[in-house]
This record gives structure tokens, C-alpha cells and sequence, in this order.
């Protein structure tokens, strides 16, 4: 039987501001998909985190034994500066900067993208499409729209009209917001602007004679707006209704509530069952932003080239460090955080790396089931990354016992809790065991060491300690070769 049948999880859905009992469309199927990155510069780390909280939820589906379509696309065809729809396409504007191709920048930043999604252990999504390969879908919607009397074309520009889709709709339904507070709030338009009102989006822009990434359509040459992208993507891979829609929270308004709009005009339902979101990731207690320098790279973590770090951190340190956070809550990044993380993430593995030469007895001192039913109330429960790494090392506590001789499980006991340990650790949180790794580093070091005093052996012409270092190596199998680069070694 599939493990999803005896778990009932429960899912905070943004659209009700409550946890609810998750229930997919279909039995076993799950659709889901996640805004991806504008790929403009490099992906910073409050987005990784963001990325990282679905890659979680996508690993735990798949370990419940769901079916899952997930979907995340790579924006390339370029926002435009703000949500008021003026000012430069970002992709543009970098290319313009750096002198190359729009396309060259989408390539360079996609490769970076992918790079750092590896480093962090990411499971590749389902698909992985882009906004420039589904110009056609959205030209498609815009009609659509368009036909519905839900938006009007202004010289070559097509917007949403928000007040007339507000009439029978209720724009606003995700972040809370009304049209009538919105209207307000907002200065009137200054005759420059196309829109009839503040609050309507663009659905197509017309391209300015300087703009290089452009398509035909039947109001202009352009390009389509910022949000509509989502809404093409979205229903083409996962239909016009599908279970997940995730991002960062600083998605939900505009760019959800836009693609909420856009659906329902066009399909005439809402397109999305649980909408996520992941909350921010702050810098030393502030916002990160690049203007102000208080920012890291994620990259910068890994090589530990930053002022903020006293050292370089392995990448699983970090991903550790991130889901010991619920992924509603905001997390903040400092140098002292991660050193924690790093000594509870040791801790983690050491008893890991126990786990095997621990011996079964003839009766159980510890409930394993208990624990494990703890582990999985914990994920069932708004996947609640740290109370299931609270209760893990609730399991740490029992390997340290066992090891002592203070606890003892029978050999099926002792198979569940190294079952649990490898379901968790590494399918669910997606973490590495880098201990091993190092251990290897470390014996190459020290062999890298032998091979240095026996060539100092040999130009002193001391055969005798040379031939000694060679064969009691080769003794505990690490055969010495000596070529014309240097002497290698390989272990037996
Ligand atoms: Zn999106």
C-alpha cells in the first residue's frame, strides 16, 4: 500500500490563511509548480532557500509514494523594471551593460542556476520550461482574455482590466487586499500611462524600437507581461486546475494575484487548490540587498569568500542550516548560525556513520515505532523540517545509548531506525553525508605525505626507507606508481 494512504498531511494554504487537510485532485497525483528564477544575474540565497523549501516538499510527496508533476519554469523572457509596467526589460537592460546577447545573459545565468541547485543537493524538477518557448500559449490566453472583455489594447499594448474583472471576481482574493483600498492608495495616472486604471496589468507590451527580445502578435511586435508567463506554463504542463502553486512571499502580490485573475478569466475557475508560500531569508537580522552589500552568494558559502564567514562551509551545511527552519518562518543567516549548524550537522552523521556497527540483542529498551510516528507527524504537520530534526536527534540520543550499552533493539528494531534515519536524512531533507568525504580528503592528504618523505628518501639514495614506505603501503593496499609526472597512488 502506498504510504500517503496512512498519513493525512496537512498543508497551510495561503489562499484560506489556514492548514487543511491536503487532498490532491486525483489520488496519487500531485500537480505542482513553483515560480523558478529570473535569469538576470546570479540566484541569490533567499531564493535557494525559497527553491530549497519545495525541493523538500517535493522529495516527502515523492517519499509518501505520490506520482508528482513538478513544474518550475526559468523566466527568460524579461520583467520589466517595476510592477507599473514602465521602465526597461531586466534582461535587456544587463545586456545592454555587459555588451552581449540577451540570450547569452539567460544562458550564462540558467548554467549558474543549475550549478547552484547542484551544489545544494536540488532534485531536477519534473519540467523545467521556459517563458520564451511558450510565447504561442500566451499570445493564446491573451485572446482569450481579450474575447471576455476582460482587457483592452491600447497602441499595440494589451492590459488587464482589473476594475471590470472585479465586478464579478474578487481581485485580491490571495493577499487579502481590496480593489477599493488599492484605488485609494494609488496616485492617479499622470496621462502618460496607457492603462485606464493604476491597478491593471500588462498583458502584452509593445516593443520599443531599442528592445532586441521581441515576438509578433496580432496588437504589436512586444513582448508578454510579467505574469503571464505562470498562467501558460502552469496550465499547459498541470491543467487549468492543479493542487500546488508555490513561491516566495513576495510573490503573492502582485504576481500570484495576477496569475489568479488571468486563470480564472480565461479558464472560469480558480487555477490553484494549496497555494505555498516560503517565507524570507535575512542577513545579520536585515534584509539582503545588493546595494547595501549585505548579501552572500551562495557560491561565496562553499568557497567561503566573504567578509561576513569565517570559513567555508560545505553546501549540505547550509541546506541543513535552512530546513532546521520552518519554511513559513523567517530565517536569518549569520557566520555564528551556520557554525551551529555545522556542529549539530557533525553530530548528525557521526551517529550516522555509528549506525552500523551497532548489535541487535534479544529485546527493544527504546519504542522505535513510536519515534518514527513522531518523525512522520512532524512532516504531516505543514512539513515541519525542525521538530523532524528535533525528533532525529531524539534518535542521535538513542545510537549514543545503544553504543554505550545503556539501551539495546532487536535486529528488526535496529533495521527500522537505520531505515528511518536514511528516509529522513537524506530522501526527505535531502542532505549529504560530506563526513565520509572528508575522510577521504583527509587519507589523501596523509598518503600525498608518504609519497613526499619517500621521495626525499630516494634523492638521500635511502633505498632502504623508500622500499619500506612503498611496501607497507602496499601492504594495507595503496599501491604506489611511479611515472613521469610523479608518483600517484591507488587504492586496492
Ligand atoms: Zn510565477
Amino acid at each position: 500500500m502506498e504510504l500517503y494512504k496512512e498519513h493525512q498531511l496537512k498543508v497551510y494554504n495561503s489562499l484560506t490563511n489556514k492548514k487543511e487537510n491536503f487532498e490532491p485532485l486525483t489520488e496519487g497525483y500531485i500537480g505542482m509548480y513553483v515560480c523558478g528564477p529570473t535569469v538576470y544575474s546570479n540566484v541569490h540565497l533567499g531564493n535557494v532557500r525559497s527553491f530549497m523549501s519545495f525541493d523538500m516538499i517535493f522529495r516527502y510527496f515523492k517519499h509518501l509514494g505520490y506520482k508528482v508533476r513538478y513544474v518550475r519554469n526559468i523566466t527568460d523572457a524579461g520583467h520589466l523594471e517595476n510592477d507599473a509596467d514602465v521602465g526597461e526589460d531586466r534582461i535587456a537592460k544587463k545586456a545592454r551593460l555587459e555588451q552581449i546577447e540577451p540570450m547569452e545573459v539567460v544562458q550564462q545565468y540558467t548554467v549558474d542556476f543549475h550549478n547552484v541547485l547542484q551544489q545544494f543537493n536540488f532534485l531536477p524538477p519534473s519540467i523545467e520550461p521556459t517563458a520564451t518557448g511558450h510565447i504561442v500559449e500566451q499570445i493564446e490566453i491573451i485572446k482569450t482574455i481579450l474575447d471576455e472583455g476582460l482587457a483592452y489594447e491600447v497602441n499595440g499594448s494589451v492590459y488587464f482590466d482589473v476594475l471590470k474583472y472585479n465586478e464579478k471576481e474578487h481581485y485580491g482574493v490571495l493577499s487579502g487586499r481590496n480593489i477599493e483600498d488599492a484605488i485609494h492608495n494609488t496616485r492617479v495616472l499622470d496621462g502618460q500611462s496607457e492603462k485606464r486604471n493604476p491597478q491593471d496589468f500588462a498583458l502584452w507590451k509593445k516593443a520599443q524600437p531599442e528592445h532586441i527580445m521581441r515576438w509578433p502578435s496580432p496588437w504589436s511586435d512586444g513582448f508578454p507581461g510579467w505574469h503571464l508567463e505562470c498562467t501558460a506554463m502552469s496550465t499547459k504542463y498541470l491543467g487549468e486546475q492543479f493542487d500546488i502553486h508555490g513561491g516566495g512571499m513576495d510573490l503573492k502580490f502582485p504576481h500570484h494575484e495576477c496569475e489568479i485573475a488571468q486563470a480564472q478569466a480565461s479558464n472560469k475557475k480558480s487555477p490553484v487548490r494549496y497555494w505555498m508560500h516560503g517565507n524570507m531569508l535575512t542577513l545579520n537580522g536585515k534584509k539582503m540587498a545588493k546595494s547595501t552589500g549585505n548579501n552572500i552568494l551562495p557560491s561565496e558559502i562553499i568557497s567561503g569568500n566573504n567578509d561576513i564567514l569565517s570559513k567555508p562551509f560545505p553546501a549540505t551545511v547550509a541546506r541543513f542550516f535552512m530546513l532546521q527552519a520552518h519554511y513559513r518562518s523567517i530565517l536569518d543567516f549569520s557566520n555564528d548560525a551556520l557554525e551551529a549548524a555545522e556542529k549539530g550537522y557533525n553530530r548528525l552523521m557521526n551517529a550516522i556513520n555509528d549506525l552500523d556497527a551497532l548489535n541487535a540483542a534479544p529485546t527493544s529498551s527504546i519504542d522505535i515505532k513510536k519515534w518514527k510516528s513522531t518523525c512522520y507527524d512532524a512532516m504531516n504537520d505543514d512539513f515541519n523540517t525542525p521538530i523532524l530534526i528535533a525528533h532525529l536527534f531524539e534518535g542521535v540520543k538513542y545510537i549514543n545509548q545503544l553504543k554505550e550499552s545503556k539501551a539495546s533493539l532487536t535486529d528488526a528494531d535496529l533495521q527500522e531506525l537505520k531505515e528511518i534515519f536514511n528516509v529522513f536524512t537524506f530522501d526527505v531533507l535531502g542532505l549529504e553525508n560530506v563526513s565520509i568525504q572528508d575522510t577521504t580528503d583527509k587519507l589523501s592528504g596523509v598518503v600525498d605525505m608518504l609519497i613526499g618523505m619517500r621521495n626525499d628518501a630516494r634523492a638521500n639514495k635511502d633505498w632502504a626507507l623508500s622500499d619500506k614506505i612503498r611496501d607497507e603501503l602496499l601492504a594495507i593496499g595503496i599501491q604506489l606508481k611511479d611515472g613521469k609526472e610523479g608518483t600517484t597512488f591507488s587504492v586496492q
